[in-house]
């Protein structure tokens, strides 16, 4: 299993470089306009790779299970989002180094309408580089909107690269030639394909395999569980700590559905789904009002983080609400019958927050799970665990051959950055371990 996903992010891995160095290779290609110095060509080639890798992001986050499944959705969005700092240093280097170099192409004229529309879409496309980058990296400190914020930002994206393309074939120069055009016009068409899969195309299918609220259920914790069914289709399978898109409001066509994981077992019946929602927010904070018979639409299942090797023992560390896809491990192992030993970590504030705590003592007698509840607000004779998830408290509660077990970790940010580096200092390899973070953006 690990092999073949090496191979496929080897695969996927060279698909990539090659559509992002190809183009640029190609402008080699073929009849060729007379040299210029070093620094504009070097500046020319830059906006062009910061370009291509720009349009590229459509594909990052169009959501292709096959692509993103080997590495996880978490870890292409976090790289969706280094990329994005790289190619827009690219496309803002092209004319910082021309203005170096005291270009004639960067020449101020006289006046405005001297200025060539190339050069108004190059100040267009940068222009909206820069706003997406600073909204993108400051969206809370900014307190702009979740979904307001979403759907600048692929405007933004259209804008820069629209721009982009339209300055380089208004400059002309390697875009002389038909041929070279006609391949930047078609990356273009694709680029915004991807875009067009993932906005309309993918929400024709949900929009054609619904689902009903069956019941909503009250959890402990300021949480509620969505019950969903399949409304007039067999649904799908999911493996036991993957996620889906949720959109309760309006058509699948909106531009914001919120990822959650499943936190049913995976072998229910009838396409039956769950998801588990802690209050935390403008659209979490609306769950526990849907009624059952509501429709909505579920994109799924994503992500990679799932059950490991079936003769590892399996340790589980969940904080607050991200207890969900351990609940759905734990869920499908008990009605599998897999005995295979689990040792569960779940911090959380008080006792009484603890969300699924009363099923989970009772599925011990289905399993071989042992469970440490770790809590930071301990009630008055609480005599267990406190505090934070360390070292220490792995090295109280599991068998010594650490480097073997298989870790799973979900939790806030700052928890999960701390449990990494214990089992950094306890020598776990990095492929022992395996992060589900709730935060995409
Ligand atoms: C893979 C994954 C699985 C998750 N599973 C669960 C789960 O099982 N149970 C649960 O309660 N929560 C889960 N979350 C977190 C959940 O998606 C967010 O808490 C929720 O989307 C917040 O929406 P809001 O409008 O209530 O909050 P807001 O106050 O609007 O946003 C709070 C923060 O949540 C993030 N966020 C908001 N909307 C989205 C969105 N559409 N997409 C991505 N991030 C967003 C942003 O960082 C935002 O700053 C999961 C997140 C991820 C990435």
């Amino acid at each position: 299993m690990q092999s073949r996903d090496l191979a496929r992010k080897i695969i996927w891995s060279a698909i990539y470089l090659l559509f992002i160095l190809a183009p640029l290779f190609a402008l080699l290609a073929g009849t060729l306009p007379p040299a210029r110095n070093f620094g504009t060509e070097f500046s020319v080639a830059l906006g062009y790779s910061g370009l291509a890798m720009m349009g590229l992001q459509f594909g990052l986050t169009a959501r292709f299970r096959h692509v993103t499944e080997p590495w996880g959705e978490d870890v292409i969005y976090h790289f969706h989002r280094r990329v994005s700092l790289l190619a827009v240093s690219l496309v803002v280097a092209h004319p910082l180094i021309l203005f170096a170099i005291r270009s004639d192409k960067v020449a101020m004229p006289d006046s405005l309408r001297e200025v060539p529309w190339g050069a108004w879409f190059a100040f267009l496309s940068i222009g909206s580089v820069i706003v997406l980058v600073i909204t993108a990296l400051w969206r809370k400190q900014l307190k702009i909107p979740y979904e307001l914020w979403h759907l600048s930002h692929i405007g933004l994206a259209l804008v820069a690269i629209f721009g982009g393309v339209l300055h380089m074939i208004g400059w002309g120069f390697y875009l002389t030639d038909p041929l070279k055009r006609t391949l930047w016009i078609c990356m273009t068409a694709f680029w915004i394909a991807l875009l067009l899969y993932v906005r309309l195309f993918k929400p024709i299918f949900m929009l054609r395999r619904p689902y009903r609220i069956a019941e909503v259920r009250a959890e402990r914790g300021d949480t509620t569980t969505l019950v969903m069914q399949p409304d007039g289709h067999a649904g799908f399978r999911f493996k036991p700590g993957q996620f889906g898109w949720l959109n309760v409001w309006g058509s699948p066509f909106r531009i914001t559905g919120h990822p959650f994981s499943f936190s049913s077992s995976a072998e229910a019946e009838n396409g039956r789904v769950e998801m588990t929602i802690r209050n935390l927010g403008d659209f979490t904070s609306k769950v526990k009002l849907i009624e059952a018979g509501q429709r909505v639409y579920l994109d799924g299942p994503y992500g990679a983080f799932t059950i490991g090797h079936p003769t590892d023992m399996h340790v589980l560390i969940a904080g607050g609400i991200g207890i969900t896809p351990m609940m759905s491990m734990i869920r499908t192992l008990a009605d599998r019958g897999d005995q295979r030993p689990l040792v569960l970590l779940y911090g959380g504030k008080t006792w009484d927050s603890l969300t699924f705590r009363e099923e989970l003592d009772a599925l011990k007698t289905r399993l071989d799970l042992r469970i440490i509840y770790v809590l930071s607000a301990p009630p008055e004779g609480w005599s267990g665990e406190t505090g934070r998830i360390d070292a220490a408290m792995f090295r109280r509660h599991l068998p010594p051959a650490f480097a073997e077990h298989e870790y799973f970790i979900c939790g806030p940010d700052p928890m999960m950055d701390a449990i990494e580096t214990a089992l950094g200092e306890m020598k776990v390899p990095r492929m022992r371990y395996h992060s589900e973070r709730y935060s995409f953006v």
